[in-house]
């Protein structure tokens, strides 16, 4: 592979991004998720957390377009955040809303049709905090849904960084979704840490199953989780471009924005991989390809 000379400069391979995962909410339950964080894992926090902060930064950093990602630890407080977000998208040209739901919320199937007819573009668990499995049967309704609207599932489904011991996450609790929805596409967030070679391997075998770099991949994730991510070959990267995206974890990350990728822009890695990895990847997993008209921002 060729490259431009310019093309050597880490912000030229970044350029347009797009951010697959970041978490927009209302600030009390931000501070409140921050203080559970600091509380748990010592991180402390610097980044605003109001959507026009948040934007800030990922416009300077030259991300054209982010998912934000909710969650809820509680039943009953899906739909009054879905809404929340949903209305925070119709004036930003750039954020791309996802919803969640809680396994003991009533209905979680028509919770999530209200959120994708309001423009919710996927959804998102966290499995170890939503206490559910990836294919938990109170969840299933809501992944038939996520089916029948051709939109992906997010999921906190990895061990990393303090859920070694719940029977919620890990390769094979995933693995056993994958094999109920064949057609779902699927993501498991921060690179499926700390069973990156396993579930490194089911995305290898599985073109709808995806992984993100949020966290893992950062230059201190050494530091903040125990994981170092130059234990994840260029290879890894070149071969399955086409099912890893960026994600950063914004404004949840003890760092400065610009760690999340330049361990990843320190690589040297072809330009075509680090399109897919920054832009094209997400475009297919949000499914703006498969409709004309209908495309991320494209906007710095
Ligand atoms: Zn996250």
């Amino acid at each position: 592979m060729t490259t431009d000379q310019n093309d050597n400069d880490g912000a030229d391979h970044f350029s347009p991004a797009i951010d697959a995962h970041t978490h927009l909410l209302p600030s009390s339950l931000t501070e409140a998720i921050r203080r559970a964080l600091t509380g748990e894992a010592g991180w402390e926090f610097s980044h605003p957390v109001t959507r026009s902060g948040i934007e800030g930064i990922l416009t300077d950093a030259g991300v054209s377009a982010y998912v934000a990602l909710p969650y809820v630890h509680e039943k009953g407080m899906a739909a009054d955040l879905n809404d929340w977000l949903c209305s925070q998208a119709v004036d930003s040209d750039r954020l791309i809303p996802f919803a969640t739901v809680h396994p003991e919320d009533d209905d979680v199937a028509l919770l999530v049709r209200k959120a994708f007819e309001q423009g919710a573009r996927g959804l998102k668990f966290h499995c170890p905090v939503q206490e559910c499995k990836p294919g938990d049967p109170r969840i299933q309704p809501a992944l038939d849904v996520a089916v029948e609207y051709d939109r992906p599932v997010t999921y906190h489904g990895g061990t990393a960084p303090m859920f070694e011991e719940s029977p919620y996450v890990g390769h094979d609790v995933f693995a056993e979704l994958v094999a109920s929805y064949p057609d779902l596409r699927v993501c498991c967030a921060h690179m499926g840490t700390f069973e990156v070679e396993q579930f490194v391997a089911l995305a290898r075998e599985h073109a709808n199953v995806y992984l993100d770099t949020t966290f893992a991949m950062s230059t201190e994730a050494e530091e903040t989780m125990g994981f170092d991510p130059s234990s994840i070959p260029d290879a890894t990267f070149v071969d399955l471009s086409e099912s890893i995206m960026y994600g950063s974890d914004l404004p949840n990350i003890p760092y400065p924005y610009r760690e999340e990728r330049a361990e990843l822009l320190a690589r040297d890695l072809p330009a075509d991989t680090y399109r897919d990895l920054f832009y094209r990847t997400a475009t297919r997993y949000l499914g703006f390809d498969r409709e004309s008209g209908d495309a991320p921002p494209t906007s710095q």
